[in-house]
Order: structure tokens, then C-alpha cells, then sequence
């Protein structure tokens, strides 16, 4: 079963992922359901954070496509597929 994982300090909020993925892995929430996260201060420098963050509530349905790697400007999305090999954010 594929993994999809968020790491929630980096997620900026963007939507991409969203907006990007084929099966609708994601889903957007406010950031105050997360109020133990802190903004990663390196992303923060480069990005501006919004008001929600991605969780990933259908990571099994994942095809691996790599859309959402491509375009996650937080580098914050982990893919481990069904052979344990693990596909990172490769924002550009
Ligand atoms: S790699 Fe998976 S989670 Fe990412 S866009 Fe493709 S199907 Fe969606
Ligand atoms: S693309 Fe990355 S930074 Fe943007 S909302 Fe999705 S997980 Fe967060």
C-alpha cells in the first residue's frame, strides 16, 4: 500500500498538491487544527504561509504519478510505494 506523508511545518498552504493530483490525495485544512506545528523558518524565508495546511486522507489511493512532488514548493511530501522505495519533493 502506498504512503503519502506531510511534513505539516514545511506545508505552506499553496495547494498545489491539491490542485495537482489526480485521485485527491489531499485535502486542505485551517492551520489552527495543527497548533503544536511550527513554520519551518527555512521554508518561511522563501515562501509565505497561508491559512491552511495539506493532510494526505487518501495516501493509499496514490498512483505514484509525481505530479504533487513537482509542484510542493514546501519540499514537504514523502511517497514511500508499494516496493518501500521512497519518491521526495523535487520542487524546482
Ligand atoms: S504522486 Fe500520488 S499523491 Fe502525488 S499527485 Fe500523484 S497520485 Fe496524487
Ligand atoms: S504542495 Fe506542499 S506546501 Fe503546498 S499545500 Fe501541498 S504539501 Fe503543502
Amino acid at each position: 500500500m502506498v504512503q503519502v506523508d506531510v511534513a505539516l511545518a514545511k506545508c505552506t498552504g499553496c495547494a498545489h498538491c491539491r490542485d495537482v493530483c489526480p485521485v485527491n490525495v489531499f485535502e486542505l485544512k485551517p492551520r489552527d487544527q495543527f497548533p503544536d506545528v511550527v513554520d519551518d523558518p527555512g521554508v518561511a524565508a522563501k515562501f509565505q504561509f497561508r491559512t491552511e495546511r495539506s493532510v494526505a486522507i487518501n495516501g493509499p489511493e496514490c498512483i505514484v504519478c509525481e505530479a504533487c512532488l513537482f509542484e510542493c514548493e514546501g519540499e514537504c511530501i514523502t511517497i514511500t510505494d508499494d516496493e518501500g522505495h521512497v519518491h521526495n519533493s523535487t520542487y524546482k
